[in-house]
């Protein structure tokens, strides 16, 4: 599928809208701030077609004073420039049977008409038509022409906006600090090159370059100019074509987490928008491969037929609604999946300074390379006496050394273990074609992880439950019982038979036998406290967050010493799993420190 686009060269003429599409269209204000000019004049001048779009900001103390967007594009003759700022006047639609395949940015005619409103704006215009000589120049003061004549100029369009909400202080009021204004300005102008890897942006800023890209090198390119070669080096490209859609674009590794959702930069049809559903599907391709509170970096272009979206949702055109909305979710989940499952993806130690040439990190970008909360259950187990200790550590171990006996190591390259640390991190020595690393493995977050994939194997089978000889009663506090009660069903599915005692009391009847071995009764309650932390409880939920709780209670807990051997054996079960790179909660089991690393720590680069 190819962006069905309008010709871009040469735009249709600009008319008014009647009366029926101007009622079907999603009205409410446009210009919210400085920002929304700059990405309304941004997105006109990719609907005429320019290759470069100069983006020029000048502030003052007071904030910002002057935005000018000029573009190489169309260009207006005088006629069309004067009905260019009269609301519902455009030339990319002519009938409502339109709006259901808009393929331009624009298509309501209503932005340079309520830009005009609130502010002065100077508009210098020529039509990239040979025949025409003189250009257009046109100023707008409060939405009024105030004058207008000849111009020369080369063909394209500058729009100047001054005066931003001077005659409008309660709109003005709202804005934030100038700094906050031109972070989102930056966002937007970043977001805008990222939709559009084929035209050149470049944004200055009192005389300074910002931004720069330069509409080659595809989406890579774009990401590479905007965020250095740091960030673009550590993305996996996704590509797909499924029945409904085009998927390209790229993931961040997992350890490139964060604490928003700002990195995950989406566009659809080449229009920037923020879809819950796609987040959606984002999550679930990602999986137990990131913490549930953490967003991945994600930069990712979709081509869905234009009939399946629709794009007059939302005043500002930033959100979209999708038909097929489940086949979508479903596919773009398995494509991320896909590329993910087959890359290594140990989480890195420190990054080398030296390592990453991003030149002026932009707003937002700037943060630590990837911050995983410990959960309180990683406390260590107390002291026991070492033979007690190894022995259980045993057992535990055999419950999972069969689970991928036969599976091939994920990680390339001998493995060595040299130790551990603190009785909680195997030190380990990864040697291949690329050199010698020091791998830091987290004892028990490997387990868990082994554990995880397990029973979940396991369970997929059977699950068998045991009846308990006397049963096993819970006193809940009033908000676990009421989750108990909603989540009777599922627990019983997962082999816990759960009957009220009275009250906020309940009798475990039954437990699930996992591995070959009864699970402990009072699992439920932590199971119960997991639920607990979640928002929306599905019975899919349930189930995932009851094998995470038994593969975290089996799992070789920190704090346990382990012998040289055991070591071994825990490596050799981590890196046959199927996904050996994070604990089911999504923290990583293991970091890897590289030549890279090692130099950049010891400042050798
Ligand atoms: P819309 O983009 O929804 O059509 P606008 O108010 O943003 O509405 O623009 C109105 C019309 O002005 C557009 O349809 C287009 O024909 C013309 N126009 C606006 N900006 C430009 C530009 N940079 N180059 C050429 N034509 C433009
Ligand atoms: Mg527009």
């Amino acid at each position: 599928m190819k962006p069905s686009r309008t010709p871009k060269k040469q735009q249709s003429r600009i008319r008014l809208l009647d009366e029926e599409t101007i009622n079907r269209i999603a009205a409410g204000e446009v210009v919210e701030r400085p920002a929304s000019v700059v990405k309304e004049l941004a997105e006109n001048a990719i609907d005429a077609g320019a290759k470069q779009i100069r983006i020029e900001i000048r502030t003052d103390p007071g904030g910002i004073s002057r935005i000018r967007v000029t573009d190489d594009g169309s260009g207006m003759d005088a006629a069309e420039a004067r009905l260019a700022f009269t609301r519902h006047a455009t030339s990319k639609i002519t009938s409502w049977e339109d709006l259901s395949r808009v393929a331009s940015m624009g298509f309501r005619g209503e932005a340079l008409a309520s830009i005009a409103a609130v502010s002065r704006v100077t508009l210098v215009t020529k039509p990239a038509d040979d025949a025409v000589i003189a250009g257009t120049r046109l100023v707008i003061d409060g939405g009024e022409i105030v004058s207008e004549e000849a111009a020369g100029t080369p063909a394209g369009t500058s729009i100047t906006v001054e005066d931003l909400f001077a005659a409008t202080p309660a709109r003005k009021k709202f804005l934030k600090r100038k700094a906050t204004e031109l972070a989102h300005i930056y966002t937007a102008v970043e977001r805008c090159a990222l939709a559009h890897p084929r035209t050149a942006f470049l944004l200055v800023q009192d005389g300074a370059e910002k931004i720069r890209t330069y509409g080659r090198g595809g989406l890579f390119g774009v990401i590479s100019a905007l965020y250095g070669t740091g960030i673009a080096r550590s993305l996996v490209p996704v590509n797909g074509t499924t029945p409904y859609m085009r998927i390209e674009g790229y993931v961040g590794r997992p350890d490139l987490n964060r604490q928003n959702a700002q990195m995950i930069v989406l566009s659809v049809n080449e229009r920037q928008i923020t879809s819950n559903v796609l987040l959606r599907a984002i999550r679930a391709g990602f999986g137990t491969l990131l913490p549930k509170n953490r967003y991945p970096v994600v930069f990712l272009a979709l081509n869905i037929d234009t009939a399946l979206v629709d794009v007059n949702v939302h005043p500002a055109k930033k959100e979209i609604r999708l038909s097929r909305e489940d086949e979508i979710v479903r596919d773009l989940a398995a494509a991320i999946r896909t590329s993910l499952g087959d890359k290594e993806l140990i989480a890195r130690g420190t990054p080398a300074p030296g390592g990453s040439a991003a030149p002026a990190p932009a707003a937002g970008v700037a943060e630590s390379h990837s911050a995983y909360r410990i959960d309180p259950r990683h406390e260590r187990m107390p002291q026991q006496p070492l033979h007690a200790a190894f022995g259980q550590t045993d057992t535990r171990l055999r419950l999972t050394e069969h689970g991928a006996a036969g599976a091939a190591a994920k990680v390339p390259g001998s493995l060595t273990v040299l130790g551990q640390i603190d009785t909680a991190y195997i030190v380990v020595v990864r040697k291949d074609d690329a050199g010698e690393a020091i791998l830091l493995i987290d004892q028990h977050a490997a387990h868990e992880r082994v554990l995880y994939e397990q029973v979940l194997a396991k369970r997929e089978r059977e699950t068998t439950a045991q009846e308990l000889i006397v049963p096993v009663i819970l006193t809940l506090r009033s908000k676990e019982a009421e989750i108990v009660r909603g989540a009777r069903h599922a627990l019983m599915t997962e082999g816990f038979l759960v009957e009220e005692f009275g009250g906020d009391s309940f009798a475990v009847r039954t437990v699930p036998v996992i591995l070959g071995r009864q699970v402990a009764p009072d699992l439920v309650r932590d199971c119960v406290a997991d639920i607990a932390m979640e928002t929306r409880v599905s019975a899919e939920n349930v189930r995932e967050r009851i094998t995470t709780v038994i593969a975290c209670r089996g799992a070789i807990k920190a704090g346990t010493p382990l012998s040289a051997e055991q070591m071994q054996k825990l490596v050799d079960q981590l890196v046959r799993s199927k996904n050996p790179w994070t604990c089911p909660h999504g923290r990583p089991t293991m970091v890897i420190f590289g030549r890279n690393e090692l130099d950049g720590m010891f400042r050798r680069t």
